[in-house]
């Protein structure tokens, strides 16, 4: 096997480490589309859960403003019953001290109903002000939900349709690595852990490396394009190949 792999000239190996790289691009670019919907799908998911909380506390809120109501409702009764019974006793009373007395307590009823009457107003107001939160929370969460069925539907969609992709590409990536040699091919990926996008192979692009897009001298695209010699981008690192390797046309790369 490492006899083989020796006879492979710099073109073929080339060739290989440019065809690993487009694979594990494809990968990547798999990885990217499913990489962030999970965590956007997560963020709705909590902003939810959020929201949903809070209209629960309102909810709280206008059971303990409506109880309220009740009591001050049974307050105002109890002070209107005793204000017929003190008004009934008026006429049986013995003497002035005792009407008197009537009068001041009936005077105090009144009083205690205005109290749980505007105790009662001030709660309804209250829970007017609350209803207008759970709806505006209650949109909120229309929205949200909204979106997340649709980001769910997306990312289940993507998942399934690019799940056998992903095996065929990761297949295809493993028979290319064993075509190349290891040390070669650990240089690969360290420059690919390093470059910006994944790239650890580029084409020249309008004299210039397709990765870092730095001007290459005549004499190394020369090089570069005698297919002889591993060259490597001195300001960047990463493989340099000739377009017409990459499949791509003088043309289209100066246009590029
Ligand atoms: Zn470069």
């Amino acid at each position: 096997m490492a006899k083989q792999e020796k006879e492979l000239t710099v073109e073929e190996r080339l060739k290989h480490l440019y065809n690993l790289q487009q694979t594990l691009s494809e990968v990547d670019r798999i990885k990217t589309l499913r990489g962030e919907l999970p965590l956007e799908v997560e963020d709705l998911d909590d902003e939810i859960a959020r929201l949903n909380t809070r209209k629960a506390n309102f909810e709280e809120e206008i059971a303990a403003l409506k109880k309220e109501i009740d009591d001050q409702q049974e307050n105002l009764e109890k002070a209107e019953k005793l204000i017929d019974k003190y008004t009934k006793d008026q006429d049986n009373v013995r003497n002035n001290r005792e009407y008197d007395y009537l009068t001041k307590e009936i005077e105090y009823q009144h009083l205690n109903i205005e109290l749980a009457e505007k105790k009662m107003n001030e709660a309804a107001r209250k829970i007017e002000v609350v209803k207008a939160e759970i709806a505006k929370t209650q949109e909120l969460l229309d929205d949200n939900e909204h979106v997340l069925a649709e980001k769910k539907s997306e990312l289940d969609e993507i998942v399934s349709e690019t799940k056998q992709d992903e095996e065929k590409l990761r297949e295809k990536a493993k028979r290319l690595e064993n075509k190349i040699d290891s040390r070669l091919l650990t240089a690969f990926k360290r420059i690919r852990k390093n470059a910006r996008n994944g790239l650890a192979v580029v084409y020249v692009q309008r004299n210039a490396c397709g990765g870092c897009f730095n001007r290459i001298p005549p004499q190394r695209q020369m090089e570069i394009k005698m297919r002889k010699k591993i060259i490597v981008c001195e300001y960047c690192g990463r493989i340099l190949i000739d377009p017409a390797l990459a499949g791509v046309s003088e043309a289209d790369a100066k246009n590029a």
